[in-house]
Protein backbone atom coordinates (compact mmCIF):
# COMPACT_ATOMS: atom_id res chain seq x y z
CA UNK A 1 0.00 0.00 0.00
CA UNK A 2 1.19 3.24 -0.71
CA UNK A 3 2.22 5.58 1.70
CA UNK A 4 2.36 9.42 1.70
CA UNK A 5 4.32 11.90 3.73
CA UNK A 6 4.25 14.85 4.86
CA UNK A 7 7.03 17.43 3.44
CA UNK A 8 8.36 19.58 6.43
CA UNK A 9 11.66 21.34 6.41
CA UNK A 10 12.83 19.74 2.89
CA UNK A 11 12.65 16.29 4.41
CA UNK A 12 9.67 14.09 3.91
CA UNK A 13 8.27 12.47 6.97
CA UNK A 14 5.65 10.35 9.49
CA UNK A 15 3.01 12.86 11.25
CA UNK A 16 4.63 12.75 15.14
CA UNK A 17 1.99 10.81 16.41
CA UNK A 18 2.23 7.59 14.56
CA UNK A 19 -1.17 7.94 12.79
CA UNK A 20 -2.65 7.50 9.64
CA UNK A 21 -5.96 7.94 7.34
CA UNK A 22 -6.83 5.36 5.08
CA UNK A 23 -7.11 6.83 1.62
CA UNK A 24 -10.34 5.10 -0.93
CA UNK A 25 -10.48 5.13 -4.39
CA UNK A 26 -14.04 6.40 -5.50
CA UNK A 27 -14.23 3.90 -8.29
CA UNK A 28 -13.74 0.89 -6.81
CA UNK A 29 -14.28 1.57 -2.90
CA UNK A 30 -11.04 0.33 -1.97
CA UNK A 31 -8.13 1.81 0.11
CA UNK A 32 -5.36 1.88 -1.57
CA UNK A 33 -3.26 4.42 0.36
CA UNK A 34 -2.70 6.09 3.39
CA UNK A 35 -1.52 9.33 4.78
CA UNK A 36 -0.49 11.13 8.06
CA UNK A 37 -2.47 11.78 10.07
CA UNK A 38 -0.98 15.06 11.19
CA UNK A 39 -1.60 17.54 13.83
CA UNK A 40 -0.66 20.70 15.87
CA UNK A 41 3.02 19.39 17.05
CA UNK A 42 3.51 18.53 13.15
CA UNK A 43 1.59 21.71 11.54
CA UNK A 44 4.82 23.71 14.70
CA UNK A 45 7.41 21.61 12.78
CA UNK A 46 6.31 23.30 9.43
CA UNK A 47 5.22 26.85 10.84
CA UNK A 48 9.24 26.74 12.15
CA UNK A 49 10.58 25.31 9.02
CA UNK A 50 8.89 28.09 6.97
CA UNK A 51 9.93 30.78 9.54
CA UNK A 52 13.22 29.79 9.34
CA UNK A 53 13.64 29.86 5.56
CA UNK A 54 11.33 33.37 5.11
CA UNK A 55 14.18 35.60 5.42
CA UNK A 56 15.93 33.65 2.44
CA UNK A 57 13.43 33.00 0.41
CA UNK A 58 11.63 36.65 0.60
CA UNK A 59 14.85 37.85 -0.47
CA UNK A 60 15.85 35.42 -3.58
CA UNK A 61 15.42 37.41 -6.63
CA UNK A 62 12.19 37.40 -8.13
CA UNK A 63 13.59 35.88 -11.19
CA UNK A 64 14.95 32.67 -9.43
CA UNK A 65 11.77 32.79 -7.41
CA UNK A 66 10.01 32.71 -11.03
CA UNK A 67 12.83 29.97 -12.28
CA UNK A 68 11.47 27.53 -9.07
CA UNK A 69 8.11 27.74 -10.19
CA UNK A 70 8.93 27.23 -13.93
CA UNK A 71 10.75 24.45 -13.03
CA UNK A 72 8.09 23.02 -10.79
CA UNK A 73 5.85 23.18 -13.93
CA UNK A 74 8.00 21.52 -15.84
CA UNK A 75 8.38 18.52 -13.86
CA UNK A 76 4.32 18.48 -13.56
CA UNK A 77 4.71 18.42 -17.36
CA UNK A 78 7.50 15.50 -17.52
CA UNK A 79 4.99 13.49 -14.90
CA UNK A 80 1.74 14.17 -16.06
CA UNK A 81 0.97 10.67 -17.18
CA UNK A 82 1.41 9.77 -13.48
CA UNK A 83 -0.08 12.46 -12.01
CA UNK A 84 -3.28 12.08 -14.20
CA UNK A 85 -3.59 8.55 -12.83
CA UNK A 86 -3.18 9.70 -9.80
CA UNK A 87 -5.58 12.17 -9.96
CA UNK A 88 -8.66 9.81 -11.48
CA UNK A 89 -7.69 7.31 -9.09
CA UNK A 90 -8.16 9.85 -5.95
CA UNK A 91 -11.39 11.55 -6.83
CA UNK A 92 -12.63 9.25 -8.84
CA UNK A 93 -13.05 11.87 -12.14
CA UNK A 94 -12.45 10.58 -15.66
CA UNK A 95 -8.93 10.46 -16.63
CA UNK A 96 -9.79 12.68 -19.70
CA UNK A 97 -10.72 15.56 -17.43
CA UNK A 98 -7.34 15.45 -15.42
CA UNK A 99 -5.54 14.94 -19.01
CA UNK A 100 -7.66 18.11 -20.20
CA UNK A 101 -8.10 20.15 -17.28
CA UNK A 102 -6.41 19.03 -14.11
CA UNK A 103 -2.93 18.58 -14.57
CA UNK A 104 -2.41 20.94 -17.69
CA UNK A 105 -3.86 23.69 -15.51
CA UNK A 106 -1.82 22.51 -12.63
CA UNK A 107 0.92 23.62 -14.77
CA UNK A 108 0.03 26.66 -15.95
CA UNK A 109 -1.10 27.84 -12.14
CA UNK A 110 2.79 27.74 -11.83
CA UNK A 111 3.82 29.37 -15.15
CA UNK A 112 1.60 31.87 -14.67
CA UNK A 113 2.27 33.37 -11.91
CA UNK A 114 6.21 33.17 -12.54
CA UNK A 115 5.21 35.30 -15.46
CA UNK A 116 3.34 37.54 -13.16
CA UNK A 117 5.53 38.04 -10.15
CA UNK A 118 7.74 39.57 -13.13
CA UNK A 119 5.33 41.75 -14.25
CA UNK A 120 3.81 42.67 -10.65
CA UNK A 121 4.64 46.48 -9.77
CA UNK A 122 3.47 48.41 -7.08
CA UNK A 123 2.16 52.30 -7.10
CA UNK A 124 3.82 55.46 -6.61
CA UNK A 125 1.66 59.28 -5.67
CA UNK A 126 3.56 61.70 -7.18
CA UNK A 127 1.29 64.81 -5.62
CA UNK A 128 1.84 67.81 -7.81
CA UNK A 129 3.30 70.65 -6.29
CA UNK A 130 4.45 68.81 -3.20
CA UNK A 131 7.80 68.01 -1.68
CA UNK A 132 7.23 64.50 -1.09
CA UNK A 133 6.78 61.36 -3.06
CA UNK A 134 4.74 58.09 -1.72
CA UNK A 135 5.30 55.16 -2.97
CA UNK A 136 3.75 51.70 -2.16
CA UNK A 137 6.51 48.96 -1.29
CA UNK A 138 4.64 45.43 -1.49
CA UNK A 139 6.43 43.18 0.96
CA UNK A 140 5.64 39.37 1.19
CA UNK A 141 3.51 38.31 4.58
CA UNK A 142 6.13 35.90 6.28
CA UNK A 143 4.45 32.29 6.56
CA UNK A 144 1.34 31.64 4.85
CA UNK A 145 -1.43 28.53 4.72
CA UNK A 146 -3.05 27.34 2.01
CA UNK A 147 -5.45 25.24 2.22
CA UNK A 148 -7.66 23.41 -0.60
CA UNK A 149 -10.34 20.74 -1.46
CA UNK A 150 -10.72 18.15 -2.70
CA UNK A 151 -12.97 18.69 -6.06
CA UNK A 152 -10.41 19.80 -8.36
CA UNK A 153 -7.04 18.81 -5.59
CA UNK A 154 -3.73 19.61 -8.29
CA UNK A 155 -5.29 22.46 -9.99
CA UNK A 156 -6.59 24.51 -6.99
CA UNK A 157 -3.67 23.58 -4.21
CA UNK A 158 -1.31 24.88 -6.85
CA UNK A 159 -3.56 28.06 -7.41
CA UNK A 160 -2.66 28.91 -4.03
CA UNK A 161 0.82 28.15 -3.96
CA UNK A 162 1.90 29.42 -6.67
CA UNK A 163 1.14 33.37 -6.06
CA UNK A 164 2.28 32.51 -2.45
CA UNK A 165 5.33 31.58 -3.31
CA UNK A 166 6.39 33.90 -6.27
CA UNK A 167 5.32 36.61 -3.84
CA UNK A 168 7.96 35.72 -1.51
CA UNK A 169 6.38 33.86 0.93
CA UNK A 170 6.99 30.39 2.69
CA UNK A 171 4.38 27.87 2.87
CA UNK A 172 2.55 25.74 4.58
CA UNK A 173 0.21 23.63 2.37
CA UNK A 174 -2.81 21.37 3.24
CA UNK A 175 -4.48 19.01 1.12
CA UNK A 176 -7.67 17.50 1.32
CA UNK A 177 -7.51 14.58 2.80
CA UNK A 178 -9.74 12.91 0.75
CA UNK A 179 -7.51 13.59 -2.46
CA UNK A 180 -4.20 13.64 -1.44
CA UNK A 181 -2.03 12.28 -3.49
CA UNK A 182 -1.02 14.69 -6.28
CA UNK A 183 0.39 17.68 -3.74
CA UNK A 184 2.03 14.28 -2.25
CA UNK A 185 3.82 14.03 -5.43
CA UNK A 186 4.57 17.55 -5.86
CA UNK A 187 6.25 17.85 -2.64
CA UNK A 188 8.30 14.97 -3.75
CA UNK A 189 9.70 17.60 -6.27
CA UNK A 190 10.18 20.81 -4.97
CA UNK A 191 14.00 20.18 -4.09
CA UNK A 192 14.80 19.56 -7.30
CA UNK A 193 12.68 22.28 -8.79
CA UNK A 194 15.70 24.18 -6.91
CA UNK A 195 13.07 25.45 -3.72
CA UNK A 196 15.02 25.91 -0.37
CA UNK A 197 14.53 23.71 2.41
CA UNK A 198 11.41 24.94 4.31
CA UNK A 199 9.97 27.56 1.15
CA UNK A 200 7.43 25.29 0.96
CA UNK A 201 5.88 22.34 3.42
CA UNK A 202 2.59 19.93 3.06
CA UNK A 203 0.65 18.84 5.95
CA UNK A 204 -1.73 15.77 5.31
CA UNK A 205 -4.20 15.39 7.88
CA UNK A 206 -8.23 15.83 8.73
CA UNK A 207 -9.54 19.32 8.44
CA UNK A 208 -10.71 19.75 12.01
CA UNK A 209 -7.06 18.62 13.03
CA UNK A 210 -4.54 19.52 10.83
CA UNK A 211 -6.33 22.15 9.33
CA UNK A 212 -7.36 23.64 12.08
CA UNK A 213 -3.61 24.01 13.69
CA UNK A 214 -2.98 25.65 10.98
CA UNK A 215 -5.38 28.04 11.17
CA UNK A 216 -4.69 28.82 14.98
CA UNK A 217 -1.26 29.21 14.39
CA UNK A 218 -0.30 32.51 16.02
CA UNK A 219 3.20 32.65 13.26
CA UNK A 220 0.62 31.89 10.25
CA UNK A 221 -0.41 35.49 9.21
CA UNK A 222 -2.85 34.76 5.74
CA UNK A 223 -4.98 31.75 5.31
CA UNK A 224 -5.73 31.17 1.77
CA UNK A 225 -8.98 28.40 1.69
CA UNK A 226 -11.05 27.48 -0.73
CA UNK A 227 -14.12 24.74 0.25
CA UNK A 228 -17.55 24.56 2.11
CA UNK A 229 -19.26 27.88 3.11
CA UNK A 230 -19.47 26.37 6.61
CA UNK A 231 -15.84 25.39 6.82
CA UNK A 232 -15.11 29.18 5.65
CA UNK A 233 -17.72 30.88 8.42
CA UNK A 234 -15.60 28.50 11.06
CA UNK A 235 -12.54 30.04 9.70
CA UNK A 236 -13.70 33.07 10.55
CA UNK A 237 -14.49 32.38 13.75
CA UNK A 238 -11.38 30.54 14.54
CA UNK A 239 -9.45 33.55 13.40
CA UNK A 240 -11.58 36.47 15.30
CA UNK A 241 -9.14 38.69 16.83
CA UNK A 242 -5.76 37.07 15.76
CA UNK A 243 -6.47 39.68 12.32
CA UNK A 244 -4.78 37.54 9.92
CA UNK A 245 -5.59 38.05 6.03
CA UNK A 246 -8.04 36.13 4.87
CA UNK A 247 -8.83 34.64 1.49
CA UNK A 248 -12.22 32.28 1.15
CA UNK A 249 -13.52 30.30 -2.17
CA UNK A 250 -16.65 29.31 -1.32
CA UNK A 251 -19.46 27.11 -1.74
CA UNK A 252 -22.03 27.93 -4.98
CA UNK A 253 -25.49 27.14 -6.21
CA UNK A 254 -25.14 29.00 -9.47
CA UNK A 255 -27.98 30.09 -11.63
CA UNK A 256 -27.59 29.11 -15.10
CA UNK A 257 -30.25 31.81 -16.97
CA UNK A 258 -31.86 30.22 -20.05
CA UNK A 259 -33.89 33.17 -22.90
CA UNK A 260 -36.17 32.25 -25.22
CA UNK A 261 -33.89 34.17 -27.84
CA UNK A 262 -30.88 31.80 -27.49
CA UNK A 263 -28.74 29.79 -29.39
CA UNK A 264 -30.45 26.60 -28.39
CA UNK A 265 -28.01 23.98 -29.67
CA UNK A 266 -24.86 25.61 -27.67
CA UNK A 267 -27.22 26.56 -24.75
CA UNK A 268 -28.01 22.61 -24.26
CA UNK A 269 -24.64 21.41 -25.34
CA UNK A 270 -22.78 23.59 -22.57
CA UNK A 271 -25.89 23.46 -19.65
CA UNK A 272 -24.99 19.48 -20.04
CA UNK A 273 -21.12 20.24 -19.54
CA UNK A 274 -21.83 23.09 -17.34
CA UNK A 275 -23.94 20.95 -14.65
CA UNK A 276 -22.40 17.49 -14.84
CA UNK A 277 -18.85 18.15 -15.51
CA UNK A 278 -16.69 16.18 -13.23
CA UNK A 279 -19.43 14.44 -11.81
CA UNK A 280 -21.35 18.13 -10.83
CA UNK A 281 -18.54 18.83 -8.47
CA UNK A 282 -17.22 21.98 -9.34
CA UNK A 283 -18.08 24.77 -7.37
CA UNK A 284 -18.52 26.82 -10.45
CA UNK A 285 -21.40 24.13 -11.97
CA UNK A 286 -24.89 25.27 -12.61
CA UNK A 287 -27.24 23.66 -10.04
CA UNK A 288 -30.43 25.75 -11.17
CA UNK A 289 -31.36 26.06 -14.34
CA UNK A 290 -34.16 28.75 -14.78
CA UNK A 291 -35.80 28.53 -18.28
CA UNK A 292 -37.94 31.06 -20.34
CA UNK A 293 -41.38 30.12 -20.46
CA UNK A 294 -42.03 30.06 -24.66
CA UNK A 295 -38.74 27.66 -24.51
CA UNK A 296 -39.31 26.00 -21.40
CA UNK A 297 -40.42 21.89 -22.49
CA UNK A 298 -37.87 22.86 -25.65
CA UNK A 299 -35.08 23.25 -24.04
CA UNK A 300 -36.21 20.56 -20.81
CA UNK A 301 -36.32 18.02 -23.72
CA UNK A 302 -33.48 18.58 -25.78
CA UNK A 303 -31.76 18.44 -22.06
CA UNK A 304 -32.85 15.45 -20.45
CA UNK A 305 -32.35 13.63 -23.92
CA UNK A 306 -28.62 14.24 -23.84
CA UNK A 307 -28.51 14.17 -20.43
CA UNK A 308 -30.24 10.15 -20.29
CA UNK A 309 -27.03 9.52 -23.06
CA UNK A 310 -24.44 10.19 -20.12
CA UNK A 311 -23.54 6.99 -18.56
CA UNK A 312 -21.19 7.03 -15.46
CA UNK A 313 -17.99 4.76 -16.31
CA UNK A 314 -14.77 2.71 -15.26
CA UNK A 315 -12.78 6.61 -14.66
CA UNK A 316 -9.61 5.06 -16.00
CA UNK A 317 -11.31 4.20 -18.93
CA UNK A 318 -9.92 6.83 -21.70
CA UNK A 319 -13.55 7.36 -22.96
CA UNK A 320 -15.39 7.76 -20.15
CA UNK A 321 -17.21 10.99 -19.31
CA UNK A 322 -18.46 10.82 -16.27
CA UNK A 323 -16.63 9.06 -13.26
CA UNK A 324 -17.28 8.47 -9.47
CA UNK A 325 -18.39 10.82 -6.61
CA UNK A 326 -15.37 11.28 -4.23
CA UNK A 327 -16.68 9.37 -1.48
CA UNK A 328 -19.35 6.78 -0.21
CA UNK A 329 -20.11 9.83 2.41
CA UNK A 330 -20.71 12.67 -0.47
CA UNK A 331 -23.26 9.93 -2.62
CA UNK A 332 -25.15 9.25 0.46
CA UNK A 333 -25.53 13.46 0.56
CA UNK A 334 -26.67 13.47 -3.12
CA UNK A 335 -28.56 10.70 -3.12
CA UNK A 336 -30.29 12.21 -0.17
CA UNK A 337 -31.07 14.99 -1.62
CA UNK A 338 -32.57 13.43 -4.65
CA UNK A 339 -34.67 11.43 -1.46
CA UNK A 340 -35.88 14.55 -0.26
CA UNK A 341 -36.67 16.31 -3.53
CA UNK A 342 -38.58 13.16 -4.21
CA UNK A 343 -40.19 13.49 -1.07
CA UNK A 344 -41.33 17.09 -1.37
CA UNK A 345 -43.01 16.41 -4.99
CA UNK A 346 -40.45 16.87 -7.25
CA UNK A 347 -40.52 15.37 -10.85
CA UNK A 348 -37.10 12.89 -11.76
CA UNK A 349 -36.85 13.94 -15.27
CA UNK A 350 -33.69 11.47 -15.69
CA UNK A 351 -31.10 9.68 -13.65
CA UNK A 352 -32.70 9.93 -9.48
CA UNK A 353 -30.91 7.17 -7.90
CA UNK A 354 -27.35 5.40 -8.42
CA UNK A 355 -25.49 4.55 -11.42
CA UNK A 356 -24.88 0.76 -11.59
CA UNK A 357 -21.38 -0.24 -11.94
CA UNK A 358 -19.77 0.08 -15.08
CA UNK A 359 -17.38 -2.87 -14.68
CA UNK A 360 -16.60 -5.60 -12.13
CA UNK A 361 -13.98 -3.67 -11.03
CA UNK A 362 -15.84 -0.39 -9.95
CA UNK A 363 -18.39 -2.82 -8.28
CA UNK A 364 -18.28 -0.87 -5.14
CA UNK A 365 -17.64 2.45 -6.54
CA UNK A 366 -19.44 5.56 -6.03
CA UNK A 367 -21.86 6.26 -8.58
CA UNK A 368 -24.70 8.57 -9.30
CA UNK A 369 -26.50 9.02 -12.21
CA UNK A 370 -27.25 12.49 -14.00
CA UNK A 371 -30.51 13.57 -12.14
CA UNK A 372 -32.81 16.32 -13.72
CA UNK A 373 -35.83 17.77 -11.58
CA UNK A 374 -38.36 19.95 -12.08
CA UNK A 375 -41.38 21.19 -10.19
CA UNK A 376 -39.60 22.52 -6.96
CA UNK A 377 -40.24 26.19 -5.97
CA UNK A 378 -37.17 28.35 -5.41
CA UNK A 379 -37.64 27.95 -1.44
CA UNK A 380 -37.19 24.56 -1.13
CA UNK A 381 -34.31 22.92 0.10
CA UNK A 382 -32.80 21.52 -3.38
CA UNK A 383 -32.93 25.28 -4.62
CA UNK A 384 -31.23 26.97 -2.02
CA UNK A 385 -28.53 24.29 -0.59
CA UNK A 386 -25.42 23.04 -2.57
CA UNK A 387 -25.51 19.87 -3.77
CA UNK A 388 -22.06 19.98 -5.50
CA UNK A 389 -23.01 16.58 -7.40
CA UNK A 390 -24.82 15.29 -10.93
CA UNK A 391 -28.01 16.60 -9.82
CA UNK A 392 -29.61 19.75 -11.27
CA UNK A 393 -32.92 21.47 -10.95
CA UNK A 394 -35.33 23.32 -13.68
CA UNK A 395 -37.44 26.24 -12.84
CA UNK A 396 -39.59 28.57 -15.20
CA UNK A 397 -39.53 32.46 -15.37
CA UNK A 398 -41.70 34.48 -17.17
CA UNK A 399 -39.50 37.65 -17.74
CA UNK A 400 -36.19 39.31 -17.48
CA UNK A 401 -37.33 40.30 -14.01
CA UNK A 402 -38.69 37.20 -12.18
CA UNK A 403 -35.28 35.56 -14.03
CA UNK A 404 -32.84 37.89 -11.89
CA UNK A 405 -34.90 37.43 -8.98
CA UNK A 406 -34.85 34.04 -8.97
CA UNK A 407 -31.39 34.01 -9.83
CA UNK A 408 -30.54 36.23 -6.58
CA UNK A 409 -32.57 34.51 -4.38
CA UNK A 410 -30.14 32.44 -2.66
CA UNK A 411 -27.45 33.32 -0.08
CA UNK A 412 -24.26 31.99 -2.55
CA UNK A 413 -22.90 34.10 -5.29
CA UNK A 414 -20.58 32.29 -7.21
CA UNK A 415 -21.23 32.39 -10.41
CA UNK A 416 -24.03 32.51 -13.13
CA UNK A 417 -24.44 31.47 -16.83
CA UNK A 418 -26.53 33.73 -19.02
CA UNK A 419 -28.13 32.30 -22.60
CA UNK A 420 -29.51 34.96 -24.83
CA UNK A 421 -28.30 36.39 -28.59
CA UNK A 422 -29.28 39.91 -27.26
CA UNK A 423 -26.34 42.04 -26.37
CA UNK A 424 -27.85 44.57 -24.24
CA UNK A 425 -30.08 41.92 -22.69
CA UNK A 426 -26.99 39.58 -21.92
CA UNK A 427 -24.69 42.58 -20.48
CA UNK A 428 -27.59 43.55 -18.31
CA UNK A 429 -28.99 40.84 -16.97
CA UNK A 430 -25.03 40.22 -16.23
CA UNK A 431 -25.01 43.88 -14.07
CA UNK A 432 -28.03 42.67 -12.04
CA UNK A 433 -27.19 39.11 -11.15
CA UNK A 434 -25.36 38.70 -7.80
CA UNK A 435 -22.61 36.94 -8.65
CA UNK A 436 -18.71 36.78 -8.76
CA UNK A 437 -18.49 35.70 -11.89
CA UNK A 438 -21.48 36.11 -15.01
CA UNK A 439 -20.81 33.95 -18.39
CA UNK A 440 -22.65 35.09 -21.12
CA UNK A 441 -23.23 31.98 -24.11
CA UNK A 442 -20.20 30.22 -22.55
CA UNK A 443 -18.82 28.31 -19.47
CA UNK A 444 -16.09 28.05 -17.37
CA UNK A 445 -13.98 29.98 -19.88
CA UNK A 446 -11.09 31.38 -17.39
CA UNK A 447 -8.53 33.95 -18.09
CA UNK A 448 -6.38 33.69 -15.07
CA UNK A 449 -5.48 37.50 -15.13
CA UNK A 450 -8.99 37.87 -14.34
CA UNK A 451 -10.42 38.65 -10.44
CA UNK A 452 -12.16 34.93 -9.14
CA UNK A 453 -14.29 35.03 -6.50
CA UNK A 454 -17.66 35.20 -5.41
CA UNK A 455 -19.96 37.60 -3.12
CA UNK A 456 -22.56 36.70 -0.38
CA UNK A 457 -21.46 33.48 1.25
CA UNK A 458 -19.72 32.33 -1.78
CA UNK A 459 -16.75 34.15 -0.37
CA UNK A 460 -14.23 36.76 0.46
CA UNK A 461 -11.28 38.33 -1.50
CA UNK A 462 -10.77 37.29 -4.71
CA UNK A 463 -7.55 35.18 -6.13
CA UNK A 464 -6.48 34.87 -9.68
CA UNK A 465 -3.94 37.21 -11.23
CA UNK A 466 -2.35 40.41 -9.48
CA UNK A 467 -5.60 40.09 -7.08
CA UNK A 468 -3.41 36.76 -5.79
CA UNK A 469 -0.08 38.59 -5.42
CA UNK A 470 -1.64 41.61 -3.52
CA UNK A 471 -3.29 39.02 -1.16
CA UNK A 472 -0.66 37.61 -0.59
CA UNK A 473 1.82 41.23 -0.16
CA UNK A 474 1.40 43.13 2.85
CA UNK A 475 1.30 46.95 1.26
CA UNK A 476 3.82 49.45 3.37
CA UNK A 477 3.55 52.92 2.21
CA UNK A 478 6.74 54.99 2.28
CA UNK A 479 6.78 58.76 1.89
CA UNK A 480 10.27 60.63 1.27
CA UNK A 481 10.91 64.04 0.18
CA UNK A 482 12.09 64.89 -3.12
CA UNK A 483 15.40 66.90 -1.69
P1 LIG B 1 -14.25 21.37 3.04
O1 LIG B 1 -14.58 22.73 3.51
O2 LIG B 1 -14.82 20.21 3.76
O3 LIG B 1 -12.68 21.14 3.04
C1 LIG B 1 -11.78 21.97 2.35
C2 LIG B 1 -10.43 21.92 3.01
O4 LIG B 1 -10.53 22.49 4.30
C3 LIG B 1 -9.88 20.50 3.23
O5 LIG B 1 -8.49 20.50 3.04
C4 LIG B 1 -10.23 20.23 4.67
O6 LIG B 1 -9.39 19.28 5.28
C5 LIG B 1 -10.03 21.61 5.28
N1 LIG B 1 -10.78 21.85 6.52
C6 LIG B 1 -11.95 21.30 6.93
N2 LIG B 1 -12.29 21.79 8.14
C7 LIG B 1 -11.34 22.68 8.49
C8 LIG B 1 -11.14 23.52 9.62
N3 LIG B 1 -11.98 23.53 10.63
N4 LIG B 1 -10.06 24.32 9.65
C9 LIG B 1 -9.18 24.32 8.61
N5 LIG B 1 -9.30 23.53 7.54
C10 LIG B 1 -10.37 22.72 7.48
O7 LIG B 1 -14.64 21.34 1.49
P2 LIG B 1 -14.57 20.11 0.51
O8 LIG B 1 -15.71 19.20 0.84
O9 LIG B 1 -13.19 19.58 0.45
O10 LIG B 1 -14.84 20.83 -0.90
C11 LIG B 1 -16.09 21.06 -1.42
C12 LIG B 1 -16.50 22.49 -1.22
O11 LIG B 1 -15.54 23.37 -1.76
C13 LIG B 1 -17.80 22.84 -1.92
O12 LIG B 1 -18.59 23.62 -1.06
C14 LIG B 1 -17.34 23.69 -3.10
O13 LIG B 1 -18.30 24.60 -3.59
C15 LIG B 1 -16.18 24.39 -2.52
N6 LIG B 1 -15.30 24.88 -3.57
C16 LIG B 1 -15.24 26.21 -3.80
C17 LIG B 1 -14.43 26.71 -4.81
C18 LIG B 1 -14.34 28.18 -5.10
O14 LIG B 1 -13.43 28.57 -5.80
N7 LIG B 1 -15.24 29.00 -4.59
C19 LIG B 1 -13.67 25.83 -5.58
C20 LIG B 1 -13.76 24.46 -5.32
C21 LIG B 1 -14.57 24.00 -4.30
Amino acid sequence: MMELQNLIGGEMMNSESGNWLENVEPATGKIFSRIPRSGAADVEAAVQAARKAFPGWSSTPFEERAACLRRLGALIATHSEALIAAESQDNGKPVSLARAVDIPRAQKNLEFFAGAIEHFASEVHIPGGSEFIHYTHRKPIGVVGCISPWNLPLYLFTWKIAPALAAGNCVVAKPSEVTPVTAWMLSEWIAEAGFPSGAFNVIHGLGGEAGRALVEHPLVKAISFTGGTQTGAEITRTTAGMFKKLSLELGGKNPAIVFADCDLEKAVATTIRSSFANQGQICLCSSRVLIEDSLYETFRDALVNKAKRIRPGDPSDPTTKMGALVSAEHRDKVLGYIKSAVGQGATVLCGGGAAPAPNDRCKSGYFVQPTILEGLGPECNINQEEIFGPVITLQRFFSETEAIALANDSVYGLAATIWTENLSKAHRVAGLVESGIAWINCWLVRDLRTPFGGVKSSGVGREGGFEALRFFTEPQSVCVPTN
